[in-house]
């Protein structure tokens, strides 16, 4: 083996960024492909502690360089199920930021790792001296692991072929947990595997509400907490709703009072906006109301401009994470969008206006049907008065009401105008009296720019001011 480097590896390093001026080797992140997945596999397929590398060895990598990468764990022993895979999967994140000089963010496909001068420094040329290690880390800390080998890649066309394979089987990991829902089980499953990074973060994965990293499903809650039942996922017994609509359980709060250090005492699974979810900033995607119209917009790690709120997904990420209940940004898992309860006391899909073009593409399977035409994207507006626009045209649910159909309740009431201004009523009195009192909701929106309601308000004012009978 190449010669050992004394790495630095402990726990009190987790959460350390790698910053540009500190930065010998960048792999995976926004710029390039990256990914990581670890598999179950028999015992006498593993070759404990072998570390293979396909692609170059960091030594021949020039600084500064941001490179594809994947890494591929094989795991194996008797208390191993393919359950666990994505457990181990995601136990990188904590594992892989003990070692100082190598910083991990993000989860499967996204992955965006660092490693710092400081590696180079100490002598590290090759993957092996970094990942050995690693190996041996990864069976102290998850004891049900016999025997591990890892492959890393850095050849670029061979990392676009893995990660091809790679997304097959996240996506087989994810229809199993699509069939499952909150009323079908006793128990959901906690994780504070993100304290690390966000102290007062407390996820709770339930069928319905899948973890907003995309890493952990109810499944893999399941797996882990029986295999390691002191480890970061443990069961919480779902017990008496206090409310179903909100996805409010005695047995949640009681779980997020006790994780978060007293910070908050209610969590609700289904809202965006009372004592919602917290938001750790491992999230794929970020939801983000948008008060001028009343709804919801969500965009995905890729989505690099700005959102129609001004804000682009890197400075929402800023805003939105760190483990708190940020009421007006939500960090939310792609599976979510295929839950039936998704969002439900808001309204669901009849709140969401706006959503980045790919990620609506991704999901469009968990839209329903009527409301797919009524999201805008990108290509549909840049900012909120080109939304409001499309929002208008389209007659999307949040502009006269939003009904929520999990009970039919109005949860919105609807556009009003803040102010009925004389130029407003000018309008009105021009097209009323172009129109010859025939007036048609389409020609209100098209010629106005007024909703129903908002023009009706107009109407209002004037007959109160005797100006219309
Ligand atoms: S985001 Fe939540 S569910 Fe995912 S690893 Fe972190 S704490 Fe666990």
């Amino acid at each position: 083996m190449a010669d050992e480097v004394k790495l630095d590896i402990s726990p009190m390093y987790e959460g350390e960024r790698i910053r540009k001026e500190d930065l010998w080797i960048e792999m995976g992140g926004p710029k390039t492909d990256g990914f990581e997945l670890s598999l179950s596999a028999p015992m006498d397929e593993i070759q404990d502690g072998k570390v293979t590398v396909i692609g170059p060895e960091p030594s021949e990598i020039k600084p500064g360089s941001t490179i594809a990468f994947g890494m591929i764990f094989k795991a194996g022993g008797d208390k191993i199920e393919k359950d666990l895979e994505s457990i181990i999967e995601r136990r990188n994140h904590a594992l892989l930021s003990y070692v100082s000089g190598l910083m991990h963010l993000n989860q499967r496909y996204d992955i965006w790792m660092r490693m710092g001068n400081n590696l180079q420094k100490k002598g590290v040329t090759k993957w092996e001296q970094i990942f050995k290690p690693i190996i041996e880390l990864y069976k102290a800390e998850m004891p049900f692991i016999e025997k591990l080998e890892v492959t890393i890649i850095t050849d670029p066309a061979k990392v676009k072929e893995e990660l091809a394979k790679a997304l097959d089987i996240y996506i087989t990991r994810d229809a199993r947990a699509k069939g499952l829902h909150d009323e079908e089980v006793d128990v959901f499953y906690g994780c504070t595997l993100c304290q690390a990074f966000a102290p007062t973060s407390a996820c709770v994965v339930s069928p319905d509400r899948p973890s907003l990293c995309g890493a952990i499903t109810w499944f893999d809650g399941r797996a882990a907490a029986k295999v390691d039942p002191e480890g970061p996922q443990f069961a919480i017994t779902k017990g008496e709703a206090t409310d179903l609509v909100t996805g409010e359980y005695v047995s949640i709060n009681e779980m997020a009072e006790k994780r978060s250090g007293g910070e908050y005492n209610v969590m609700k699974l289904y809202t965006f906006f009372d004592a919602p979810h917290t938001s750790c900033g491992c999230f794929e995607t970020i939801g983000f109301y948008m008060p001028e119209v009343d709804g919801i917009g969500i965009a995905d790690r890729d989505f690099k401009g700005p959102a129609p709120n001004g804000i682009p997904f890197s400075t929402m990420a800023g805003q939105t994470g760190g483990g708190k209940q940020i009421v007006g940004f939500l960090g939310m898992g792609v599976l979510y969008y295929f839950s039936p309860k998704f969002l439900q006391a808001d309204g669901g899909w009849n709140r969401i206006v706006w959503m980045s073009k790919a990620l609506k593409e991704r999901v469009k399977a968990g839209i329903p049907e009527e409301m797919y035409p009524k999201i805008a994207t990108e290509d549909d507006a840049k900012d909120i008065d080109s939304l409001k626009k499309f929002l208008l045209k389209v007659n999307h649910p949040v502009v006269n009401g939003v009904v929520r159909p999990v009970d039919g309740q109005k949860v919105t009431e609807g556009w009003k105008l803040e102010e009925v201004t004389d130029d407003i009523k000018e309008k009105v009195i021009a097209f009323i009296e172009e129109s010859g009192g025939d007036i048609d909701v389409a020609a209100v929106n098209e010629k106005l720019g007024l909703t129903e309601g908002q023009f009706m308000q107009v109407i209002e004012v004037l007959q109160d001011e005797g100006v219309l009978e």
